[in-house]
C-alpha cells in the first residue's frame, strides 16, 4: 500500500527502519525482531541501502525476503550516487515486479576520499533527479525523501537547503522522512520553515532510542546527525550500559509523546534491528492505541 495514502490518516502512523544484516546470525536476529514488532501493526517498515558499496544486493534480498515472509508494507531505500540510470532502472523494475510500491529516494553520502569522483557515469547528482526519474518511469511508486531538522552539513545556507527540499517535492516526492533528532524544537522549526516555503506534504519524524554509548557516539559522526541536547548529554555522561538504554528509551518516550500531541504525521523508529526499545517506546506512548 502506498505510504502517501496511509499518511492521510488523522492519527500518527508508526513505522520501523531496519538495515540489511551482513551475516546469517544478523539475519536471524533481524527476523526475530521483525516477528516481535509485527503485533504493533506498523504502517510500513523500511530497509536501508548501502550507498556506493558492495552491500547493495543485501537491501534487495532483504526487501524480497520480508515481502515473502510477512504481510508488512515495505519501503525500499535507494541511493543514486555512483549508479548509472540503467542500474537504477533495473532495481526499480525488480521492485515493481515483486509488488513493492514505496521507495525512499536518496542521494547517498559523498565518498570520504575526495579524490574519488562520486558521479562517474553522469548519472544523478542530487536526490531530486532520482525522484524525477522514478516518477517518469514508474509513476505508480510512492516516493519519500530525506529531510534534516538539524540541517545537512553540505548546505550551510539554511535558506537554500529548504529551497532544495522544495525542489524535491516539486520533482514529485510524496512525503518527507527526517533524519533522527533529539530536540523536538529542531523538528517543529524545520516543519514551519518547510511550510513557509510551500512544502505541505506529510513529514514523518525519525526517532532513534539510544541503546549504547558506542551507538550514540557513532551517530554523532553521521552526515546530518546528531546534535545531543546538553540536558540529554548530562544524563548520558556518567551512565553505565544499562542506564544508557533506559535513558535512551525515556528520552524517546518524551519526544514521541510531545510529537503526537503536536499531531505529527508519523513516527519512524530507527530500530537498529532490535525490538526492545521500540516496544517500550510504543507501550509508553499513545502509539499503542492503534492496537486497540
Ligand atoms: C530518512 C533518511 C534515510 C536515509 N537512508 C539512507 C540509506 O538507506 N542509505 C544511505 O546511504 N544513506 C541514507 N541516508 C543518508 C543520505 O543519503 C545522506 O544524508 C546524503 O548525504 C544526502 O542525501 P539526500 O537524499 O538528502 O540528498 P540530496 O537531497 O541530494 O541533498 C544532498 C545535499 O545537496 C544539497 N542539494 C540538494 N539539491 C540541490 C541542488 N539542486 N543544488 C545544490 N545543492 C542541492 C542538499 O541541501 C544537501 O546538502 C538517509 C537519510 C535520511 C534522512
Amino acid at each position: 500500500m502506498k505510504i502517501s495514502s496511509l499518511l492521510t490518516s488523522p492519527s500518527t502512523t508508526l513505522s520501523f527502519e531496519f538495515f540489511p544484516p551482513k551475516n546469517v546470525t544478523g539475519s536471524s536476529t533481524l527476523f526475530k525482531t521483525i516477528k516481535e514488532l509485527i503485533p504493533y501493526k506498523p504502517s510500513f517498515v523500511s530497509v536501508t541501502y548501502g550507498a556506493g558499496g558492495a552491500t547493495r544486493h543485501l537491501t534487495h534480498d532483504l526487501v524480497e525476503s520480508i515481502h515473502k515472509k510477512t504481510d508488512l508494507n515495505i519501503m525500499a531505500h535507494l541511493t543514486c550516487i555512483g549508479s548509472t540510470k540503467d542500474e537504477i532502472f533495473a532495481i526499480l523494475k525488480r521492485y515493481q515486479d515483486i509488488g513493492i510500491c514505496n521507495i525512499m529516494a536518496l542521494r547517498g553520502d559523498l565518498p570520504k576520499d575526495s579524490s574519488i569522483n562520486p558521479f562517474p557515469y553522469g548519472g544523478f547528482r542530487y536526490a531530486g533527479e532520482l525522484v524525477q526519474f522514478i516518477k517518469k518511469h514508474f509513476p505508480d511508486f510512492c516516493v519519500g525523501v530525506a529531510g534534516f531538522p538539524e540541517g545537512h552539513p553540505e548546505t550551510p545556507n539554511r535558506l537554500k537547503e529548504i529551497d532544495y527540499l522544495k525542489q524535491k517535492i516539486d520533482q514529485g516526492a510524496d512525503f518527507i522522512c527526517t533524519q533522527l533528532f533529539f530536540n523536538n524544537n529542531d523538528f517543529y522549526d524545520f516543519k514551519e520553515r518547510a511550510a513557509l516555503n510551500g512544502i505541505n506534504c506529510p513529514i514523518v519524524a525519525g526517532i532513534m532510542p539510544i541503546i549504547t554509548r558506542s551507538g550514540y557516539i557513532r551517530m554523532a559522526d553521521l552526515a546530518g546527525g546528531a546534535r545531543y541536547p546538553a540536558k540529554l548529554l548530562k544524563k548520558l555522561i556518567d551512565a553505565d550500559d544499562a542506564d544508557i538504554h533506559k535513558i535512551g528509551e525515556e528520552w524517546s518516550v518524551t519526544q514521541v509523546t510531545d510529537l503526537i500531541k503536536q499531531k505529527v504525521s508519523g513516527i519512524h523508529l530507527y530500530t537498529l534491528n532490535k525490538s526492545t526499545s521500540s516496544i517500550r517506546v510504543i507501550q509508553q506512548t499513545s502509539l499503542s492505541e492503534t492496537l486497540s
